[in-house]
């Protein structure tokens, strides 16, 4: 096999979800592709890593920092919204139902894939909470073992700071990913969150 071609299947073999299989068949697609649409598509690339990187208040993926719900006049700062991964903030900016903060862990502890609390944004979360007129803080986890497990931890930490600590309330589909879950049940889980 050519080297650049066993190059790309390496590459892109390195991707989460992408098998030996399906790597060969993307680059086969790939060396069928018009030039143009390749160059398209590998300057896309380019540009998430050039231009996104973190807010550094809420640690969601942006091109601005802070990014625009961190800063935005119209929201609630005292309210704080705790979740997994930048596309659950997607889904609760989809309600319009959410008018304060976020804070975005990227991820969650979870000792089968070698995750603890060091890896996530826990310690930027608890910066926050010094000084800050921080009220209250929803965890809204993924409602799974590893998201109930998150969520546990973080109330441990936070519950000794004075703040009001709740959890969104049950209704989302168990074991269904916050980001899968529409408008409506969102809403209603938001509005029902209860004191955790
Ligand atoms: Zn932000």
């Amino acid at each position: 096999m050519a080297a650049p071609i066993a190059r790309l299947i390496d590459e892109l073999h390195k991707l989460p979800g992408i098998g030996p299989k399906t790597a060969q068949r993307l680059t086969y697609h790939l060396i069928r592709m018009p030039q143009e649409e390749a160059r398209t598509l590998a300057e896309a690339i380019l540009a998430v890593k050039e231009k996104v990187t973190f807010c550094s208040t809420c640690q969601n993926i942006t091109d601005v920092n802070p990014c625009m719900v961190c800063a935005a006049q119209d929201r609630d700062k005292g309210l704080i919204c705790v979740v997994e991964e930048p596309l659950d903030v997607m889904a609760l900016e989809r309600t319009r139902a959410y008018k304060g903060l976020y804070h975005v862990l990227h991820g969650v502890i979870s000792p089968i894939n070698g995750t603890g609390p060091d890896d996530l944004k826990i310690g930027e979360l608890l910066g926050r909470m010094k000084g800050s007129v921080v009220h209250e803080v929803i965890l809204a986890m993924n409602p799974n073992l590893e998201g109930e497990a998150t969520a546990m931890y973080l109330h441990r930490l936070l519950s000794p700071l004075g703040v009001k600590v709740t959890r969104l309330a049950r209704g989302l589909p168990v074991g269904g990913d916050l980001e899968y879950a529409d408008a409506m049940t969102l809403t209603r889980a938001l509005e029902g969150r209860r004191e955790a």
